[in-house]
């Protein structure tokens, strides 16, 4: 895979990066396992405090770091400075929490002194996307940081610029060399760094086909793995739902980042007492729509990262009408080089339509009308992914009783759904497994090491099954 950055909006090519070598991946990761093992035998607050640092550096360089993401892969420029500001927090909570979170906790046992220890457990592998090129990095790096497992990781082939600063970012921020390293490598060394004996766990967060193919290896392997994949998130209008609330958000729930994020609202499901006037006030809202440069703050619509991108959406997009979908607005053609996709409203997609089941990754709202709240929760349910999920209802506590009943990762009620540093981030189905931020993503790559000491010179065969379970 070639790594180059074209930009989004005018497909002219930036620059190219060639590939490292087997060498320069050997010389990595024998930096990072030599790291690995100083770690171990070092206090967590001596890295903590280089996160500070590094949260720092990432807001006094804040402009120069979102410009790079807004050539690289197109996104606005406000929205490229946010993702740099999230990046910072998620740097500045594990380097306030990650001393208190990685604390030995005490268990009551009757074999002793029990206590559970929270060892690193090497370097970590790492295969990230495009769409919030330093956010997807900073999510696993931080809190293993802090643990004391190096990471390694390949980016996506069209983000090179953005992988090459996060890793510069951090050393200038004063973090020890091979904490974490860029790599520039094809799908066959990202096999054999993953097989390496030196990297004792792996990170992938993209598409199903990738998660499939690289949890395969790291089973292979018996290394443990994270898989944070793709979405078809439901955004439920309840029957008792406040729709001037609900309109105030629902453009930027699927449009923001121009449609392509994992959890963005894809599955608008309306119940019928809302459904017409939802569907004008989407329709007008999108119609407000401005595309155009994503350096200009104007703009509010930015194009998708690559034409492979934009043709796949057309394709999907082509694909539903042929098979019954009703086109309500949107999807005709935008006369400039650029990669934009005109924001698209689609309705009537039937269960038998393959649309229903397929994450639309572009600024495509599919917006479906249901009976009731029950028939609301079904449909939501009615899907493969289990990501995210946004519910609006008249009375908060009926929201939080749907939003129990979705199978999903996470749910927001009455507002737009967020990310911060404390809030765990993750899915189940084919979105996924494992956790990523708050407290359990800081506790996925960790050795929890139970140490009994006992305080008598005794042996108790009898309390403790005589050692043998
Ligand atoms: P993708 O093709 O799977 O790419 C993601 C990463 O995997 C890239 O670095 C890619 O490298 C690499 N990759 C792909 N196939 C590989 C293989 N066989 N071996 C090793 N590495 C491989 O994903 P995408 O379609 O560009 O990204 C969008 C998807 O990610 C969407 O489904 C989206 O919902 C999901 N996503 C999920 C989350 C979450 O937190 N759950 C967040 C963001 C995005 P190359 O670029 O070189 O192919």
């Amino acid at each position: 895979m070639a790594y180059k950055t074209i930009n989004p909006y005018t497909n002219e090519l930036v620059k190219t990066y060639p590939n490292h070598d087997d060498a320069y991946v050997e010389k990595v990761l024998s930096k990072a396992d030599a790291l690995y093992h100083q770690w171990r035998n070092q206090p967590v607050k001596e890295r903590t405090v280089l996160l500070h640092a590094v949260s720092d550096y990432f807001t006094a360089h804040t402009d120069e770091l979102a410009k790079i993401l807004t050539i690289d892969m197109g996104k606005r420029l406000s929205e490229a400075k946010g993702e740099v500001a999230i990046c910072a927090a998620i740097a500045q909570y594990y380097a306030d929490h990650g001393e208190e979170m990685l604390r030995p906790q005490t268990i009551k046992s009757s074999a002793g002194d029990a206590r559970e220890e929270k060892h690193p457990i090497g370097t970590l592998m790492m295969v990230e996307p495009w769409n919030f090129p330093y956010y997807q990095l900073m999510r696993v790096f931080a809190p293993n940081f802090a643990v004391g497992n190096p990471v390694v990781y390949k980016h996506a082939s069209n983000t090179p610029a953005s992988a090459a600063a996060f890793e510069e970012a951090v050393r200038n921020a004063g973090v020890p060399d091979g904490s974490c390293t860029n790599l520039f490598i094809s799908y066959d060394q990202v096999s054999n760094v993953i097989a390496d004996k030196r990297i004792h766990g792996v990170a992938l967060t993209g598409s199903e086909r990738a998660g499939k193919k690289v949890a395969a290896e790291a089973g292979q392997n018996l290394k443990k793995s994270t898989l944070e994949l793709g979405g078809s998130d439901a955004f439920i209008v309840a029957e008792d739902a406040n729709l001037e609330e609900v309109n105030k958000v629902a453009t930027s729930a699927r449009l923001y980042n121009a449609g392509q994020v994992c959890t963005s609202s894809k599955r608008f499901i309306i119940t019928e007492n809302h459904y017409d006037e939802f569907l004008a006030a989407l329709k007008k809202s999108f119609a407000q729509v401005k595309w155009g440069d994503p350096m200009d703050d104007a703009t509010t619509l930015a194009p998708l990262c690559t034409v492979s991108a934009k043709e796949k959406l057309q394709t999907q997009v082509d694909d539903a009408i042929a098979k019954g979908a009703t086109l309500e607005y949107g999807n005709q053609p935008i006369d400039h080089p650029g990669n934009f996709f005109e924001p698209t409203i689609l309705t009537n997609i039937t269960r038998d339509n393959p649309a229903y089941f397929t994450e639309f990754f572009g600024p495509v709202a599919q917006v479906y009308k249901v009976k009731d709240d029950a028939a609301a929760i079904k449909l939501a349910n009615d899907s493969d992914y289990g990501l995210g999920g946004v519910v609006f209802a008249g009375d908060p506590k009926h929201g939080a009783e749907i939003a129990s009943q979705i199978e999903t990762g996470q749910v927001f009620v009455n507002t737009y759904f967020g990310t911060l540093p404390e809030l765990p981030f993750g899915g189940v189905k084919n979105s996924g497994y494992g956790r990523e931020l708050g407290h359990l993503g800081i506790n996925e790559f960790v050795n929890n090491e139970l140490v009994v000491v006992n305080p008598e010179p005794k042996v108790d065969f009898e309390n403790t099954f005589g050692g043998f379970v």
